[in-house]
């Protein structure tokens, strides 16, 4: 990301918000807007505003981030390997318009699908549909 996007975004967001999209951090579970919320709407990318899951797909996965098992659209996210975290294999999931960090997907998640995006509230913004 450039300098000068980087100072807008920081001046834009909530540093939660900057530490989650732009840093690749994570929030302590439990403690984000929307893991617990089970209100109708759009998920959209908190910094380019791209809609990236719907509230048809939240499900209840107990670990304290809001998670879905699928995005609205699969080429409106961008998966990538990530190996940041010790030995563990993930597979990181960014806003595929911006490069915003999202969160992650794993293979554990329930039925169609059978995955399960793991994904920080401070990356999202819940709008109507
Ligand atoms: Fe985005």
């Amino acid at each position: 990301m450039q300098k000068e996007e980087e100072a807008k975004l920081k001046a834009r967001l909530t540093p939660q918000q900057f530490n989650v999209c732009v840093n690749k951090g994570t929030e302590p579970p439990f403690t984000g807007e929307y893991w617990d919320s089970h209100e109708s709407g759009v998920y959209q990318c908190v910094v380019c505003g791209s809609p990236l899951f719907d509230s048809d797909t939240k499900f209840d996965s107990g670990t304290g981030w809001p998670s879905f098992w699928e995005p609205i659209k699969k080429e409106g996210i961008r998966e990538e390997s990530d190996r940041s975290f010790f030995f563990m294999r993930r597979t990181e999931v960014q806003c595929a318009k911006c490069g915003s960090h999202l969160g992650h997907v794993f293979g554990d998640g329930p039925a169609p699908t059978g995955l399960r995006y793991c994904i920080n509230s401070a990356s999202l913004k819940r709008v109507e549909k």
